[in-house]
């Protein structure tokens, strides 16, 4: 069972993991919780890139640069850590997948979502979630929520953030099998119970 989390920062994907690590665990499951970027030791390489730049006074990384790491930090990542647990049967949970860089690189940036796509296919040789959990809600309000420092990503700015959020649900839209979207202005509790109810029919 290999299942992501998606959604614009700080709407509260990593307490949701947590407490879905926690319920499998308690079933007897063996659960790999991961994310992205940053997942393996090249991952978090290339995360240190992508979300701190190259270093003082180099050149901004432009989009298709910026679009080849975030797909080189995923196909380690599925090489590295994904597939071979969904090989020894145990569940997957990434915090982020390709779902965000359709959203990001392609919905928020210049590039289209056919070349982000095919280029994250590829990256993956085809590995797509089993379920994808899409919390939903609005940036200016989840932005409040983060804690930490705005690193170079966060910074963007709150046009940016919208139109990523509209990026997330228009990809829900098209693959609704895939996909349940959650309001995740709600309590964690509540938030928590919509996933249990769903997992139930899936885990
Ligand atoms: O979720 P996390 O804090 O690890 O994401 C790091 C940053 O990278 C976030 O600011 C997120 O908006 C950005 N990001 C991105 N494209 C991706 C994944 C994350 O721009 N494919
Ligand atoms: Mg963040």
């Amino acid at each position: 069972l290999f299942v992501s989390f998606e959604g614009v920062d700080g709407v509260g994907k990593t307490t949701q993991v947590e407490r879905l690590r926690a319920y499998l665990e308690a079933q007897g499951r063996t659960v790999v919780v991961t994310r992205e970027p940053g997942g393996t030791a090249l991952g978090k390489a290339v995360r240190q890139l992508l979300l701190h730049g190259v270093n003082e006074g180099a050149a901004d990384i432009a989009p298709r640069a910026e679009a080849l790491l975030f797909a080189a930090d995923r196909a380690q990542h599925v090489a590295e850590t994904i597939r071979p647990a969904l090989e020894r049967g145990e569940v997957v949970i990434t915090d982020r997948y390709l779902d965000s860089s359709l959203a990001y690189q392609a919905g928020g940036r210049e590039l289209t979502s056919e070349e982000i796509r095919s280029l994250s296919m590829w990256a993956t040789n085809n590995l797509l979630p089993d379920r994808t959990y899409l919390l939903d809600m609005d940036p200016t309000l989840s932005h409040n929520r983060l804690e930490h420092a705005e690193d170079r990503m966060e910074s963007a700015g709150d046009d940016f953030q919208s139109r990523t959020r509209q990026a997330f649900l228009d990809l829900a839209a098209v693959e609704p099998n895939r996909f349940r979207v959650i309001d995740a202005s709600q309590s964690i509790e509540q938030v928590w119970a919509a996933i249990e109810a769903d997992i139930k029919e899936l885990a």
